[in-house]
């Protein structure tokens, strides 16, 4: 393709606009939020771009990486959930239901005595840094 194309004389490509252009692209571009890749009814594999409702350790396996690893590789929060938002709602009512949330309320700074030793300083994910940005943007909109 890059033969071709010198051989057409094109120009080439603005760094900052080929990955656009490039079909293996549009994964990079999701994993700049990964929050993207989590959508309603399914939940996209940033590594090889296949669609699932939820995203198995059986399948995460196949590229040998664990969730952990997974989570941390793209940025993800350690307790995201890694399924489409519809499922991720529908266990979260079960879990109300079977009384789960009392476990979840337990905040890990009052249970966790490494974190509380440190401060409860942890660090901090891509996702929680976009998420936070968008929060001040939401708010510097709402203030001017
Ligand atoms: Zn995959």
């Amino acid at each position: 393709m890059d033969r071709a194309e010198s051989a057409r004389g094109s120009a080439i490509p603005e760094p900052s606009t080929a990955p656009q252009n490039r079909p293996d692209g549009w994964l990079a571009i999701l994993a700049r939020d990964p929050r993207r890749a989590v959508e309603e009814d399914q939940i996209v594999c940033l590594i090889c771009g296949a669609r699932f409702r939820q995203l198995t350790n059986t399948h995460l396996r196949s590229h040998g990486v664990s969730a952990v690893e997974y989570k941390q590789r793209f940025g993800y929060n350690r307790g995201r959930p890694l399924m489409c938002r519809a499922l991720s709602r529908l266990y979260a009512e079960r879990a109300v239901l079977t009384g789960l949330a009392s476990h979840i309320r337990n905040r890990p700074i009052v249970t966790d005595p490494e974190l509380r030793r440190r401060g409860g300083m942890r660090p901090v994910t891509l996702e929680e840094l976009l998420t936070r940005r968008d929060a001040r943007r939401a708010a510097e909109r709402g203030a001017s």
